[in-house]
């Protein structure tokens, strides 16, 4: 598994991603270039990994009955670009030039609106969890890939917590920043 993941940007898709669409998205607004990757963690229900609700909620297809959890996020219509499996596996939901729905409310160096600019990353994990390796190596990975894709984005990457504090505490405080900054780093030097 760690030597899984070389990604490549075509056309707004990563290739080495598994493709699957969502209907939440929209045009980004005209003339706005990418220039920031959002990296959040998302897990359904709560702190539980597997079974593919993630994918469901995305695709508006995630049956509310299932869980108690699920009832309170019912009728929500949100998505992310890319998500990456507690396996490494990675999926991608909204094309890189679409405009995904995963930040909400948000601004980043005092520019409102996140979703209309950035790149979201969802890691399937929780705030109280620690990530898997090959999470945070298949995340250099495809961040390296969208870096040289989307120039502007090189020293723009933030926490959905950076953006939208005091709303969010994602990707939450098992996310290691600085282990995935050095990993990054080695990436852009192979
Ligand atoms: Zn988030």
């Amino acid at each position: 598994m760690q030597s899984a993941a070389k990604f490549q940007v075509v056309n707004g898709q990563l290739i080495g991603a598994r493709q699957i669409s969502s209907p939440n998205y929209n045009q980004r607004p005209e003339d706005t270039e990418i220039q920031l990757i959002v990296i959040h963690n998302i897990s359904l229900p709560p702190s539980q990994f597997g079974g593919g609700y993630i994918e469901q909620f995305f695709q508006n297809q995630l049956d509310w009955s299932v869980h108690p959890y699920f009832q309170t996020i019912a009728g929500m219509q949100v998505s992310t670009h890319l998500l990456i499996l507690r396996t490494g596996e990675v999926l991608q939901f909204v094309n890189f030039n679409d405009r995904a729905w995963h930040a909400g409310r948000s601004s980043y160096l005092a520019k409102k609106e996140c979703n209309d600019y950035s790149i979201g990353i969802e890691l399937e994990g929780s705030d109280d969890t620690d990530f898997e390796d090959i999470q945070y190596q298949v995340l250099a990975d495809a961040v390296a890939s969208l870096q040289q894709a989307f120039p502007k984005i090189a020293h723009h990457l933030a926490g959905h917590s950076d953006i939208a504090s005091g709303r969010k505490t994602d990707p939450g405080p098992h996310f290691q920043w600085s282990y995935f900054r050095a990993l990054l780093a080695q990436k852009k030097q192979a």
